[in-house]
């Protein structure tokens, strides 16, 4: 193997192979085990010069490559469209009928990716000696929110675990246990480690933004949370798994959790169908009941008291919260009364998960799209309203409420999530009227 590495790094010292773009790939050719990895610019000469090489090769050692079963994978720097990926997919679904067919223990190759694209941050921050964490690699945003939910770390020197996105506090990651604060955070600031950040306090002079109450009121939450950080230096980081019993990383565990459906996890698929803006996967933990509310923090000991802070009178749930409270009822009262769709106001004892499946059924597809990110949307301003508030213990008032969520559909429309623009106009007019 070691001679064909060496004819691949001669025909490139030659120039017989174009230059790959950027410098970050040192290496054109990569040998694992019985695998050769083999980097290529895509145009007729440089495959025929690699497919000469392949035959000298043969010729010498009796390796023989068999090219027709080539199956080249596009790669690129910037996101590849559908149309690079579909001859994959087309050609790999033809080879295995039953893919194609459908049927029990069918994967979904798009949600399979997803899963396997998971694997790629998990690698990056647990693995630093694999030849893989050298490889170039760009996260998408999606996946890497969906990454920071996925994973807690079990602090050890610190070195890893980013102070701000990643899960090592029991309170979560910070930048949902302190909106505020986070986004007042520079950019550089947002990738510290915990290790240099808290090294003479360096996370606070990454405060870029405006000093407002409730910058402030997180400002001493969160110093009170890292006076606290007791690092080991003689222990790395450990990053756990959330969905697998011995955390680490399966993706038959992400698929499994996530994409097959309601019979492993209440709501998954319709949640992955849903369009919404990448911080609202924060609603994965909300299926998982793995969300850091009042009554989850009492259970785990970090609070005493675990009433709603919305009404103060029941247990802080996120089926409470989102659907059971009576302000989160006021709310979907005010959301669904201009779409004429009160009957689908949820009741007090109702469960989040088990409503929503039920009620989107009720109506025609364009609605229920719409409902589906309207679940979503509600959730999420619930839930940041309910954080920004439980620094200063006060209740936001529905009508406020419902101003903020009317803005933030119209930007999620803006943003091109368009499934909320049926009901848009409606509430628009409700607002005037008002
Ligand atoms: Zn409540």
């Amino acid at each position: 193997m070691e001679a064909l590495n060496s004819l691949i790094r001669e025909a490139d010292r030659r120039s017989a192979l174009s230059p790959l773009p950027g410098h970050a790939i040192a290496h054109r050719a990569s040998l694992y085990a019985d695998d050769l990895v083999l980097l290529v610019a895509p145009n007729a000469n440089d495959l025929q010069c690699v497919i000469q090489i392949l035959q000298l090769f043969a010729g010498a050692s009796g390796l023989v490559t068999n090219v027709d079963k080539y199956l080249g994978v596009p790669l690129s720097l910037s996101r590849l469209k559908r149309a690079d990926e579909q001859s994959l997919v087309d050609l790999v679904a033809s080879k295995i009928p039953t893919w194609k067919a459908g049927g029990l223990g069918v994967l979904d190759l798009r949600f399979f990716g997803f899963a396997l694209r998971l694997r790629w941050e998990w690698l990056g921050r647990t693995a630093h000696d694999s030849c893989w964490a050298r490889l170039p690699f760009r996260s998408e945003k999606s996946v890497a929110v969906m990454a920071a939910v996925s994973m807690t770390v079990n602090i050890g020197d610190g070195a890893s675990a980013r102070l701000w996105t990643d899960s090592w506090a029991s309170v979560g990651a910070l930048c949902h246990y302190a909106p505020n604060l986070s986004a007042a955070i520079s950019r550089a600031g947002k990738k510290r480690s915990l290790k240099d950040g808290i090294f003479q306090n360096r996370w606070a002079r990454n405060i870029v933004g405006a000093p407002t109450t409730q910058v402030l009121c997180q400002y001493l939450r969160v110093w009170g949370i890292l006076r606290d950080v007791i690092l080991d230096p003689l222990q790395e980081d450990r990053f756990i798994w959330r969905w697998t019993a011995d955390g680490r990383y399966s993706a038959s565990s992400v698929y499994q959790a996530f994409f097959a459906g309601s019979s492993s996890l209440l709501g998954a698929n319709e949640l992955w169908k849903t369009e919404a803006p990448p911080s609202v996967k924060f609603f994965w933990l909300v299926l998982h009941h793995r969300l850091w509310t009042a009554e989850r923090r009492r259970r785990h000991g970090l609070q005493d008291d675990d009433a709603c802070i919305l009404c103060g009178q029941e247990p802080e749930t996120g089926d409470h919260m989102f659907v059971g409270c009576v302000l989160a009822r006021q709310l979907w009262f005010s959301l669904l009364a201009p779409v004429g769709l009160t009957a689908l106001v949820p009741a007090t004892t109702e469960e989040l998960a088990s409503w929503w499946l039920r009620q989107r059924l009720r109506l025609e597809v364009a609605l229920r799209l719409a409902f589906d990110s309207l679940v979503l949307l509600t959730s999420w301003i619930l839930w940041r309203e309910r954080s920004n508030r439980t620094f200063s213990r006060t209740a936001p008032g529905v009508q406020e409420l419902y101003l903020k969520l009317v803005r933030e559909a119209d930007d999620w429309v803006q943003a091109g999530f368009k499934t909320l623009s049926v009901v848009c106009p409606l509430w628009s007019q409700n607002l005037a009227a008002m």
